[in-house]
């Protein structure tokens, strides 16, 4: 039984629905599902609906509060809104579907809802699809710092590097931020399916893992270190600069960019510009090379076939007296079991640095967002991507009764 009331004749006037069961007079009890006829008292209770054409809408209805045989006394059981919501199951999707792809600020104002109201169905939303969601058991984990904010704060972020998706979120990047989020963001049978993490050469990190997943590898992301050497190439490029004279000086001024490119994304009359550069500083063009070679490292299928590249490398290293880079050699020797831990473990660094884009857009637009648990779970929405199709949305906005008399 349905009555309907308005609150004025303007075009967004709210609508008031006051909605009542029909047929047997028996409750369903919140806590069990058993229903039962004994009913103790009737209190009037509102919840958001979805709109009808510009009209908020309002629900009512008379929530009974039922003693049940299990239970005791308990709210009756109500099939279209979760237990304490204050918006429809079916409204919830929407502003929750909506609120992936705009701010939650326009999507409380297309659903006539406060922002309030947004958020926590957003988060509800959220935490419904995680819930319901099976545990994958990922045979490669990443774990990842992530910068955040000017007061030098970071997260650690815990990654399946299988499925491309955010496992947890934890603060600061110590080896207890890690260790915590292996424990309590894995169960141990997902623990046990581990077989390597790949993390940057960050000791703690390193750390953590030992001491969690003492059976697992650790495998050093290609990406960081590259940008070690990356650093190094800086380095010999600012010693040359300065040690150098006018005719460096004019060559290298606003090249340091350029310098640190890779050679294959650098084009036509940019690649002119570097060999000018070199032809004038054989060191810089030595330690540029040595930094283009290191790409070899993750080219092999033995251990043995990478140290024996490193060693060619750091011999024709040798006389060059390039200080930079052989701190750089040090490096490399210190951590060749991370490295060459790659031709057992082909860890898709592709993934590591999709994801870690993914996080770095969601965090920007996430700015200011106190919420770390609603963080993680727009970060877990934003990787694991479950709307890829008309089919997977219409999935999520499927239509729900407002009651059945079951
Ligand atoms: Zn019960």
């Amino acid at each position: 039984m349905v009555t309907t009331e308005s609150d004025g004749d303007a075009i967004d006037s709210r609508l008031t629905i006051r909605i009542e069961r029909r047929g047997a007079r028996r409750y369903g009890c919140s806590g069990c599902g058993r229903r039962t006829s004994r009913v103790r008292s009737t209190r009037d209770r509102t919840w958001d609906d979805v709109p009808w054409a510009s009209h908020p809408v309002t629900l009512v209805y008379g929530q009974r509060r039922v003693w049940c045989r299990q239970c005791g006394i308990r709210t009756e059981g109500i099939e279209f809104a979760d237990p304490k919501a204050r918006v429809t199951r079916r409204l919830r999707q929407q502003i929750g579907v909506d609120c992936q792809s705009m701010p939650t600020s326009h999507a409380a104002v297309r659903h006539g809802v406060s922002w309030g109201k947004a958020r926590r169905a957003e988060h509800a939303f959220l935490r419904d699809w995680d819930g319901r969601r099976p545990r994958r058991r990922p045979r490669y984990l990443g774990a990842d710092e992530i910068h955040r904010g000017k007061a030098q704060k970071f997260y650690t972020v815990l990654s399946d590097l299988v499925h491309g998706e955010v496992i947890g979120l934890a603060k600061d990047r110590t080896e207890a931020s890690l260790a915590g989020l292996l424990t309590t963001g894995l169960d141990a049978r997902q623990r046990a399916a581990v077989d390597a993490v790949c993390t940057d050469m960050h000791r703690p990190y390193a750390n953590a893992v030992a001491e969690q997943l003492p059976n697992a590898a650790i495998v050093f992301d290609k990406f960081h270190v590259l940008q070690h050497a990356s650093a190094a190439l800086d380095d010999v490029r600012r010693q040359e600069f300065f040690r150098a004279g006018a005719v460096m000086r004019a060559f290298g001024r606003g090249k340091r960019w350029l310098l640190l490119r890779r050679w294959k994304t650098v084009r036509g009359s940019k690649r002119q510009e570097l060999r000018a550069l070199f032809a004038v500083n054989r060191r810089l063009f030595k330690a540029y090379v040595l930094r283009e070679e290191l790409d070899h490292l993750w080219t092999y299928k033995t251990r043995d076939g990478v140290a024996i590249f490193l060693w060619g490398w750091l011999e024709a290293l040798r006389w060059q007296r390039l200080p930079e880079m052989e701190k750089l050699g040090d490096t490399l020797v210190r951590h060749i079991d991370g490295i060459a831990a790659y031709c057992d473990h082909p860890v898709r660094f592709g993934v590591v640095e999709s994801l870690n884009t993914t996080i770095k857009a969601v965090l920007r637009r996430a700015r200011g967002m106190r919420d770390d648990a609603m963080l993680l779970l727009k970060l877990k929405w934003a990787t694991a991507r479950p709307i890829r199709s008309s089919g997977d949305l219409a999935r999520f906005l499927q239509p729900q009764a407002l009651y059945s008399n079951r």
